[in-house]
């Protein structure tokens, strides 16, 4: 069996972090290493790497993400005037953890094209 990654441990309470929601689809806690003022990561707790192993299945988990945990982390850190929501994907998009993850980033202005 391959080794759990930190995320699956922060799901299975071996690792601490700042959880900021959770239910029984998706768990959502602060980064560690903060890229704005507001950067909190989104999480389902099904075990998937990365967004290309999401499969058709995946659907329900998807939308729970942006129409309920989402509109609710929003509200809750008064980011309605704007956030960024980013999803890196393997080596060449910059993902160092494989367990799939949404990083919610607001609380200041977002320059583009990213790095
Ligand atoms: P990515 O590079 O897109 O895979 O993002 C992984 C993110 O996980 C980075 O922003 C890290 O700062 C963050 N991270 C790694 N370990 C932890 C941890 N134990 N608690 C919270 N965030 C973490």
């Amino acid at each position: 069996m391959s080794e759990k990654t930190i995320f699956k441990k922060i799901i299975d309470r071996e690792v601490p972090a700042d959880i900021v929601f959770e239910d029984e689809i998706c768990l959502a806690f602060k980064d560690v290493n903060p890229q704005a003022p507001v950067h909190i990561l989104i999480i389902p707790k099904k075990e998937i790497a990365s967004t290309d192993k999401l499969s058709a299945e995946d659907a329900e988990l998807l939308c729970h993400i942006y129409t309920v945990v989402l509109p609710y982390l929003v509200s809750e850190f008064a980011l309605s005037g704007g956030y960024r929501l980013v999803t890196n994907c393997g080596n060449n998009g910059g993902q160092t953890v494989y367990h799939l993850h949404f990083h919610l980033l607001g609380g200041r202005f977002m320059g583009w094209p990213p790095g």
